[in-house]
Order: C-alpha cells, then sequence, then structure tokens
C-alpha cells in the first residue's frame, strides 16, 4: 500500500514566489486527504503532477486566514464543473460559523458538503488505518492530525508451512489471513505457528501551527514521518515563543525526543530560504528535510526503507525544465540560489505583510 505526502505550499503567513501558503496532500492508495488549504492551492494542486482532482477531504488545522482561503474558491472551481461527489470538510470547532461567512462568496454548490468539528482525542476509523486528532499549542482552536496504520500480520514463513505439510494454495493464504486451516491429512495448522509477530503499521503526524508541545511528542513517539512547523530560525527565538510558533531546532528537538525516523518542516517564514532552517534543525536530529513545494516524501514500510524525500516529486517535467520561470524569479525547482523571502523579491513588493527594509518580516505577519 503506497502511502506518501505531496507538499503543495510550504510558506507560513505570506507566500513568496518559491512557496505557497500551507497544504499537504496525503495519498494512500487510492485514498486523498488535503491537510489545509491555503490561497492558491488549487492552482498549485494544477500545476502538479495531481491535477485538481475531486478531493473528497479536507483538514484543515485551525482557522487563521493562511490555512483556509484556499477553500472558497475551490469549492467553486468544483461548482463550475458540475462536481456531485460529496466533500467533507474537518476542522476544529468554529468551522461551522467559517462556513456561515464563507458560504457568501462561493454561493450554491453542485455538491454536497459535510462539515465535521472534531476535537482533541476524536479519532476516524478507515480500517486499516485511524486519523487521530491531537491538540497543539498555538493560542486558538487548533489540530494537529496523525495517520496511523494498525499492526500488520507478521510475515508467513513459507518454509515451516511446507515442514508441517501445509500444501502450496488456498491453505497459505488461509493462513496468512490469520485462519486456522486442516490438512487433507487431518492435522491442524494454527496460523501462530507459520506467522511472525506482527509489524507496526506506518504512522505519519501533521502538527499545522504550533509551538513545540507535549501533545506532539506524545502522539510522535516513532512515527514514521513527522510533519512540524518551523516558522523560524533560533534567531527569532523569542517571536516564535510570542506568537506560539515553532524554530527549526526547536521542533528538531521534539523530533529527537519522540525517536521519528524523519522530520519534515515546513511553514517557514517568507524571511528564510530553507537550507539555513535545514541547517540548524539537522544539527539537533539528522535526519530532518524542509520540503520545497511540489516535494514528495514517500513513505513506505520500515522493513523497505523507510521515508525519503523526492525532491520535485509532483513537479511536471516542463516545469522542471524552468519554462516556469517568468521573470527569473527562480521557480525552477531548485537550481537557483534564491529562496524564497527576500526583502528584494519582486514578488512581495509592496506587500506591507511582508518583509520590511530591515529584512525582518512585519510584526503581525507570522498567522
Ligand atoms: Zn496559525
Ligand atoms: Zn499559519
Amino acid at each position: 500500500m503506497d502511502l506518501d505526502l505531496v507538499f503543495l505550499g510550504t510558506s507560513g503567513s505570506v507566500p513568496t514566489s518559491r512557496r505557497g501558503l500551507p497544504a499537504t496532500l496525503v495519498r494512500r492508495g487510492g485514498e486523498r486527504l488535503l491537510v489545509d488549504c491555503g490561497e492558491g492551492t488549487q492552482r498549485q494542486l494544477l500545476r502538479s503532477t495531481v491535477g485538481l482532482v475531486e478531493l473528497p477531504e479536507v483538514l484543515l488545522t485551525h482557522y487563521h486566514a493562511d490555512h483556509y482561503l484556499g477553500l472558497p474558491g475551490m469549492l467553486k472551481t468544483f461548482a463550475l464543473r458540475g462536481r456531485e461527489v460529496p466533500l467533507t470538510v474537518y476542522g476544529p470547532p468554529g468551522l461551522k460559523d467559517l462556513f456561515g461567512g464563507l458560504q457568501r462568496i462561493f454561493g450554491k454548490l453542485t455538491y454536497p458538503v459535510e462539515l465535521r468539528e472534531l476535537t482533541e482525542g476524536d479519532t476516524l476509523d478507515r480500517g486499516e488505518y485511524r486519523i487521530v486528532v491531537f491538540g497543539v499549542s498555538h493560542g486558538v482552536a487548533a489540530n494537529g492530525y496523525a495517520l496511523a496504520e494498525l499492526p500488520r500480520p507478521g510475515r508467513f514463513d513459507v518454509e515451516q508451512a511446507r515442514a508441517l505439510g501445509v500444501p502450496e494454495g488456498p491453505l497459505f493464504g488461509r493462513l496468512q489471513a490469520g485462519e486456522a486451516v486442516q490438512l487433507p491429512e487431518g492435522d491442524e495448522v494454527r496460523p501462530e505457528q507459520v506467522l511472525g509477530p506482527p509489524r507496526p503499521g506506518r504512522k505519519v503526524v501533521l502538527t499545522g501551527d504550533t509551538a513545540p508541545a507535549a501533545t506532539v511528542l506524545e502522539i510522535a513517539q516513532e512515527a514514521d514521518l513527522l510533519v512540524h512547523e518551523a516558522t523560524f530560525a533560533e534567531e527569532e527565538r523569542l517571536r516564535a515563543d510570542e506568537t506560539l510558533h515553532s524554530t527549526g531546532a526547536g521542533a528538531a528537538a521534539l523530533a529527537e525526543a519522540a525517536e521519528v525516523h524523519m522530520l519534515a518542516l515546513t511553514h517557514l517564514s517568507n524571511r528564510y530560504f530553507g537550507p539555513e532552517i535545514a541547517r540548524e534543525a539537522r544539527a539537533v536530529f539528522r535526519e530532518t528535510v524542509v520540503p520545497r513545494d511540489f516535494d514528495i516524501i514517500d513513505v513506505p514500510f520500515q522493513e523497505r526503507g523507510g521515508p525519503r524525500l523526492v525532491k520535485a516529486g509532483a513537479r511536471p517535467a516542463r516545469e522542471e525544465a524552468g519554462v516556469d520561470g517568468g521573470h527569473g524569479a527562480g521557480d525552477g525547482g531548485g537550481r537557483s540560489h534564491r529562496g524564497g523571502g527576500d526583502p528584494g523579491d519582486p514578488a512581495l513588493g509592496g506587500d506591507p505583510v511582508g518583509a520590511s527594509p530591515g529584512g525582518r518580516a512585519a510584526s503581525r505577519g507570522a498567522r
């Protein structure tokens, strides 16, 4: 069963020429879960190898504008295309109020939208996995979401099965499924005779915006992948504390303590490019990555090597070649030295919430 994450927007608060506002698509088998839907997400989907598919579910972490403003536009586009597939939107309490306001923007839709408010401790049971809702520390009603697979049956020992006289064929399958079987000669073989110990399922944890929090530490224990925000670097530690965000090093310390297999940092302030956040985090926790928009993190089972970052994995080949580079702003998938947020970035010109002349984002920048 394939499991991966497509990073569609890795900036926090304001977009940059390189990074869109928060949106991460979780894909498991044929299922698609969009976590947050910052402004521009529908276009990020269109620009990616995913396309603007009729997503059945959107999970919002909280209602700061950078996390949901993409939703009304995307819902409207679906309606203009005559979508009929129902959509469920999940979020912390306040979701129904929020939609009361948004409804005026997107008007009447061609498909049903169900709104489900979730709080810490709620779980969505999906058969082979669960979505666990956990609280975070961001000063407003805010959820983190963990996708946790149930343990898988142990490895089937073919040699042992043969030694016990089980003929190859349907009986193998029934033993693998945990059923005791009767051999033609009359002996019974029980599954525990031929199956190894149960193997852990995978766990992927997405925090949304938060200061380092005990609740995250708890849920992230031994996670395959922790996607944690790192709005700031340590040089802005005070500001991170004041605004209930994290620094690269702060998130890395938590990842280290939780013994996760990989840490992915996102929601970067527009003054950072990425590498400086990665450097400070890796000094604390080596298995840290800072994905760019359109990167993918593939999460195979641990026995197949654990998570790996696929750079530009969701960027169509023609964009990778730089055709979409526009005004030389370096949107070419990682070859340019330009990052997202320096004050001279033409894409930020005149934006009062962007960067001040000193290179510091304005005080109300981080949402
Ligand atoms: Zn926020
Ligand atoms: Zn945010």
